[in-house]
């Protein structure tokens, strides 16, 4: 064993095997601290529906599973350790980590504080390797992480942290696109799906100032309207719901994981609108060229955010009280949460409590 080898870091995670799904105790090693690495201890880990998504191997044709899989890459913890070179942790603070842990650093993207689009393609969480294209990546669902100090987020919080585990996927992921399309008073905004995407979406549009509606497919959800900030809630299965909303919309974003069709959602954009999809359902939608000619409409996509963004999400959250809504489980739990997610039954977040696990 070289002397980096033995100072490995010994980690207990959660692994699936197969798509047939099953999650078991999985013991294996991060790699030393080096100078610039800090370890964290993880509190919470987030199950978002790519976690989902990538243990049952449903990206098989883009990005493969490579099992054993330990998912999560919505993550918080403490900084136990810190390298030689660290300047922007100290041991007790609370770090985040998000979709990935690493990119070139070099290429115009990662420059541009993009790293998710960077050239040689970021080093993700978990399901993707190091930079060096070699060590695996396993994700959140798991004790310990250690990370280059430059890809962990800061987080400024008090008391419990396991509604801010999911702002380090779902928050940014709607936070980005919300702001690159300039939400803000006077506005009206559309948020398809409220699952947890969607009522981060929610939350962040109304501290944004706009005026927002929720599209669901689950009516028990109404109720939680006032209380997640939104104005109003429309039940999308019902087209003639929709029918006198045509032409009102600024932007939609739209976070559904399943098969939909998205012309019913353009329709209600107004002149210049836009409607950005960051959901990812199996199958292609098929749109007429007309359904965008017709009022100079925007069908975008956007990937979670780059480091810069990310910290950006948080500080905002941070600044107007924004969490998501969570039910804590324990990870024997994960495969019902991952059912119960599918089925739309969750308010509005799994999240792993890995402190206690
Ligand atoms: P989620 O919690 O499962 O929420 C998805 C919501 O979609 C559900 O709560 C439900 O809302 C709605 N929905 C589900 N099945 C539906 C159906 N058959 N028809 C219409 N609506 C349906 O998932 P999530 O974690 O928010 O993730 C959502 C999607 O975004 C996933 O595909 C995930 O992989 C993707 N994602 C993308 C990015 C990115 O960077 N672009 C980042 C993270 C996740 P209602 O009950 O309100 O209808
Ligand atoms: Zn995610
Ligand atoms: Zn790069």
């Amino acid at each position: 064993m070289t002397p980096e080898e033995s100072k490995a870091v010994a980690t207990r995670g959660f692994a699936t095997h197969s798509e047939e799904g099953g999650f078991e105790p999985f013991e294996f090693t991060r790699r030393a601290v080096g100078a610039n690495d800090i370890l964290i201890e993880i509190e919470y880990a987030g199950i978002c529906h790519s976690d989902i998504h990538q243990a049952r191997n449903e990206w098989k044709d883009s990005m493969p599973t490579n099992y054993p899989l330990v998912p999560g890459h919505e993550i918080v913890g403490r900084v136990s350790q810190v390298g030689d070179a660290v300047t922007k942790f100290k041991v007790g603070d609370i770090a985040g980590i998000g979709c990935f842990i690493d990119s070139c650093r070099e290429c115009v993207n990662c420059r541009n504080g993009h790293e998710q689009f960077c050239v040689k393609m970021a080093a993700y969480t978990y399901n993707g390797t190091e930079m060096d294209r070699v060590t695996k990546t396993y994700g959140g669902y798991s004790d310990k992480y250690v990370i280059d100090e430059n890809y962990a987020l800061k987080v400024k919080a008090d008391g419990d942290l396991s509604g801010v585990a999911p702002l380090l996927c779902a928050g940014i992921t709607t936070y980005s696109p919300l702001k690159r399309f300039k939400v803000g008073p006077g506005q009206k905004v559309g948020i398809v799906g409220l699952g947890g995407l969607g009522h981060m979406g929610v939350k962040i549009a109304r501290a944004m100032g706009a005026e927002v509606t929720i599209f669901s497919t689950s009516p028990s959800k109404e109720a939680d309207v006032r209380s997640l900030g939104a104005d109003h809630f429309v039940v999308s299965s019902d087209p003639a719901n929709l029918t006198p909303l045509a032409g009102t919309f600024n932007m939609i974003l739209d976070t559904v994981s399943a098969d939909h069709d998205v012309n019913q959602y353009l329709a209600l954009l107004g002149v210049g609108g836009a409607m950005v999809v960051v959901g990812v359902p199996p199958s292609p939608n098929q749109i007429h060229a007309l359904a965008l000619i017709f009022g100079n409409k925007t069908l975008s996509g956007s990937l979670i955010g780059g480091i810069p963004e990310t910290q950006e999400m948080l500080d905002f959250c941070a600044e107007n009280g924004i969490r998501s809504e969570v039910e804590v489980i324990k990870p024997d739990y994960i495969e019902t949460a991952y059912d119960r997610t599918i089925k739309a039954d969750v308010r509005y977040r799994f999240v792993i409590d890995m402190k206690n696990a």
